[in-house]
């Protein structure tokens, strides 16, 4: 936001009016303000303006040739964010009650006070300076929701939503959905001999590589401790087996350096199922589960898989 007296180049402001004298003083006053403007003369040549460049307000006369005012109003709220400010005559035919219902942000009146009108405009443009902020704030507030702060994987509350909803979509539409779990082999030890300092950057590593295995509509998650989950929608468990692979070969080949000069590797045994129309969400995340204490148990290192349906028994 500006608060002094130079341009503000993110600020652009369009300003609408048919009477060149008017556009011109306008002009002069919103850049004296501080902000970048641009001029046009009627609403057709604001809306085709507006199609090409983005503004911040739009400050435009109620009377114009063509479509008025709060006509321009109506449309630019129907597809933008743009805020507007209209100016109406002396002779009051428009009310504030008018232009509002528009959509307008607030209504000006001739003649025109340089004070009046940039303290209206700057009311406007915080007000979108705050309404911005507030968005940010909770996209950023939903992100750390579903976010595991270690390895900036989504965490295992957003698993357990999202395998809900990749569920749901297979049960509708029948495409295959497919599930790995992940497990570090000996992760216990490698803390023990380097710290677990070192671990947690194990723990960083290894998801950056998960996710660079995948494609766009899959999706990782920080299952527990050392455990990671993937969701492989419309991917069947043959497939499946094809993306563990790549995981744990990568992984595999990947050099740590917990100290100086001393290259370690890190295997992980992985464990892959696929989904069963209409089954529940605990016997399909089982089915994972044991299929990579499968691959634990012959030797790590490896991928099981179990495609066959067993019934879920709690
Ligand atoms: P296995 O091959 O059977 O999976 O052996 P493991 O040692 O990996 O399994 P175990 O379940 O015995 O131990 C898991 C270890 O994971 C113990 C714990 O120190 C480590 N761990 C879990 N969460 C974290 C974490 O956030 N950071 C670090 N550094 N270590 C973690
Ligand atoms: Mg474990
Ligand atoms: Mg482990």
């Amino acid at each position: 936001m500006n608060t002094d007296q130079t341009i503000d180049n993110d600020i652009h402001i369009l300003i609408v009016d048919d009477d060149p004298d008017v556009r011109n003083l306008l002009r002069k006053f919103v850049k004296m303000a501080g902000y970048n403007t641009s001029l046009v003369s009627s609403a057709e040549e604001a809306l085709d303006l507006l199609k090409t460049k983005n503004f911040s307000v739009v400050l435009a006369d109620i009377v114009l040739p063509g479509k008025n005012g709060l006509e321009l109003t109506d449309l630019i709220k129907k597809d933008y964010d743009t805020d507007v400010l209209v100016i109406t005559g002396y002779s009051k035919k428009y009310s504030y009650e008018d232009a509002v219902s528009k959509g307008a942000s607030d209504i000006i009146f001739k003649p025109i006070r340089f004070k009046e009108l940039i303290l209206r405009l700057k009311k406007i443009l915080k007000e979108r300076y705050l309404t911005q902020e507030r968005y940010s704030l909770i996209e950023k507030l939903k992100k750390l929701a579903i976010t595991d702060g270690l390895t900036d994987l989504f965490n295992s509350r957003h698993f357990y939503s999202q395998l809900e909803v990749e569920i749901d979509r297979s049960n509708r539409y029948k495409p295959p959905l497919s599930l790995l779990l992940l497990d570090i082999d000996n992760f216990k030890i490698y803390n023990d001999t380097y710290g677990h300092l070192e671990g947690d950057k194990v723990l960083f590593r290894l998801s950056q590589i998960i996710k660079s295995c995948l494609r766009k509509m899959d999706s990782a998650y920080r299952y527990g401790g050392e455990e990671f989950t993937v969701i492989l929608p419309e991917t069947s468990g043959k497939e499946a087996l094809n993306v563990a692979q790549r995981i744990r070969t990568t992984i595999e080949a990947e050099k740590l350096f917990p100290e100086p000069e001393k290259a370690v590797s890190i295997t992980i045994s992985i464990g892959v199922t696929e989904f069963y129309p209409k089954e529940e969400i605990t016997g399909f995340i089982q089915r994972a589960d044991k299929a990579m204490y499968m691959s634990k148990q012959t030797g790590r290192n490896r991928v099981s898989s179990i495609f066959t349906k067993e019934p879920y028994q709690p």
